[in-house]
């Protein structure tokens, strides 16, 4: 189980995160979206996800079927999910505790900022590896 939460602290959440199933997205979507060099994700079952507060101040930007869910209060990226059932990805960085959680993978590899140094252990994909 991760428990989340926004950087102004009104929204928190949980979710059941899959095991294993953690990416660094060198995406250029992921990458203007978290204003970052890339985002790391926590791959969860969608099912599990639940906000004990401030659900109220989430935003999401939509684009086609892709829902990417922030706070409306102070713009923490939070996590993208599909419309339909199967997809919830949680940003890392919004996880309190659970250092061990590490990236099996690099993703979206050809996108990457040319400072970025990809992890030379774990694997590099050219997408999301889990829904092509
Ligand atoms: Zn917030
Ligand atoms: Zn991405």
């Amino acid at each position: 189980m991760i428990q989340g939460n926004c950087l102004c602290g009104q929204i928190h959440f949980e979710a059941s995160e899959i095991p294993g199933m953690v990416f660094n997205c060198h995406c250029s979507r992921c990458r203007k979206a978290h204003g970052a060099a890339f985002s790391t994700q926590v791959i969860c079952s969608k099912d599990s996800l639940k906000f004990s507060i401030g659900q109220e101040h989430l935003r999401e930007y939509v684009v086609g079927n892709i829902v990417r869910a922030f706070c409306g209060n102070c713009g923490s990226r939070l996590m993208n999910y599909s419309k339909g059932p199967e997809y919830l990805s949680v940003s890392i960085s919004t996880i309190e505790g659970r250092k061990e959680l590490m990236p099996v993978g690099e993703c979206f590899v050809l996108d990457k900022l040319p400072f970025v140094e990809l992890g030379s252990t774990i694997a590099h994909y050219p997408q999301l590896p889990l829904f092509t």
